[in-house]
């Protein structure tokens, strides 16, 4: 006996289009006018939204069936923590649903209600200089909603001085995921002009002028000021925690020396053994997206104090003098920071440790020529959240602090 579909009962009907994808959805919504509107039942598109992140629908003032045709079909791929690619500085970013947040202050209210009910791109910067510790400094990009008064697709750079204004987003490019562009750039004048565009934005790069102003500085600032039309986006997974790893994947932040604060991505290889540290920020040195530190959790050591305070000794070693070992177990040992070391580290100062690796360090002149690798060590402590590396032919140790104040 053949039962046709449009005999079935509503709900039944329903129930069979929850399991199926929107494409399916779509094409039977084609075939006849009782299915259209079946097909239009919200809860299915309710279904597809979750698939793709958590949706509060009343967030939107629309229908799940907009949400989802509208914004989450095509640009729900947005959603999650991107790498920026601006060679040398790169960037950080994440896109997420913006949500209402509870507050009581009227300017609160007004800046939720631009963002309320859209995915939203946010840029985030490393802290200040001077407080490692500080929070990151958030900048929203772009964002994707639904014009309510077109009921179409809506992309807004927010970058520029006035309102948002249209911008648009390609997916798969030569050089990235996702390509953001401003469609508007008259929209990013200063309204006094580009000098006291400049002067405001160091203002701001050096928090009023507490922090000192380097070369460096400014052309990172030049750098993302001739980049502010275009993102350029490469998306950054951050591992899931596992017990059995001595330090837990995610971001991190450390002080690099003249260059400032950098923020770093580290994930661990298939095995398990291997460890990069990738650039998620980076410098006219070693740019964005190139690993400056390989760890190799074969390779775990074991020094006495005086072993650790003799630099000469510790320069000439090399990768094949400490021996493999598949041991994962703590080697509890001293530590100590051989005297003449720079570092860049705050209050914690520990005198043990667990584990101690053998890495590769990456070092280069300017604009990435002669890339090298050089002999550090590696110790985490991760109760603390932190890793030093310590960079025997610099004298230098630098302290990797992990990010905690990005929800991933
Ligand atoms: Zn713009």
């Amino acid at each position: 006996m053949t039962v046709l579909l449009t005999n079935l009962p509503p709900e039944l009907i329903i129930r069979i289009l929850e399991d199926l994808p929107s494409r399916d959805i779509g094409r039977l919504s084609r075939t006849c006018s009782q299915l259209r509107s079946i097909c239009r039942t919200d809860i299915v598109w309710q279904k597809l939204c979750q698939q793709i992140c958590d949706i509060a629908v009343e967030e939107w003032n629309t229908t799940y069936y907009n949400i989802f045709t509208k914004v989450l079909h095509r640009y729900g791929r947005c959603l999650g923590l991107w790498r920026r690619n601006m060679r040398p500085y790169g960037g950080l970013m994440q896109v997420k649903v913006c949500i209402r947040l509870k507050s009581s202050c009227l300017c609160m209210i007004l800046y939720i209600q631009v963002d309320n009910g859209r995915l939203l791109a946010t840029e985030y910067k490393p802290p200040y200089v001077s407080d490692i510790h500080g929070p990151l400094r958030p900048k929203k990009v772009f964002s994707i909603g639904i014009n309510k008064f077109k009921n179409r697709t809506e992309i807004l750079c927010l970058h520029g001085y006035g309102e948002a204004h249209p911008g648009s987003i390609e997916f798969e490019t030569e050089e990235s995921d996702v390509e953001f562009k401003c469609c508007q750039m008259s929209s990013h004048a200063h309204p006094k002009g580009s000098s006291v565009e400049l002067s405001t934005m160091i203002k701001k790069e050096t928090n009023n002028h507490t922090i000192p102003f380097t070369i460096d500085d400014q052309k990172r600032l030049e750098c993302y000021m001739k980049n502010v039309p275009k993102y350029r986006l490469t998306r950054i997974e951050v591992q899931r925690p596992d017990p059995v790893y001595p330090i837990q994947p995610g971001l991190f932040l450390a002080h690099y020396r003249a260059h400032g604060i950098e923020m770093f991505l580290l994930k661990y290889d298939m095995n398990k053994k291997e460890t990069e540290v990738i650039k998620i920020t980076g410098d006219p040195n070693v740019p964005a997206g190139e690993t400056s530190i390989y760890i190799n959790l074969r390779k775990p050591m074991q020094l006495t104090k005086d072993q650790q305070l003799d630099v000469n000794s510790l320069l000439l070693l090399e990768e094949e003098d400490i021996p493999d070992s598949d041991d994962v177990q703590p080697r509890n040992q001293p530590f100590v920071i051989p005297p003449g070391f720079s570092t860049f580290l705050d209050d914690f100062t520990p005198s043990t440790c667990e584990y101690r690796y053998f890495a590769r360090g990456r070092i280069a002149g300017d604009d990435y020529r002669d890339p090298n690798l050089i002999s550090v060590h590696v110790v985490p402590f991760e109760a603390h959240g932190v890793f030093f590396v310590l960079w025997f032919k610099f004298w230098d140790m630098d302290g990797f602090y992990k990010i905690t104040d990005i929800n991933i």
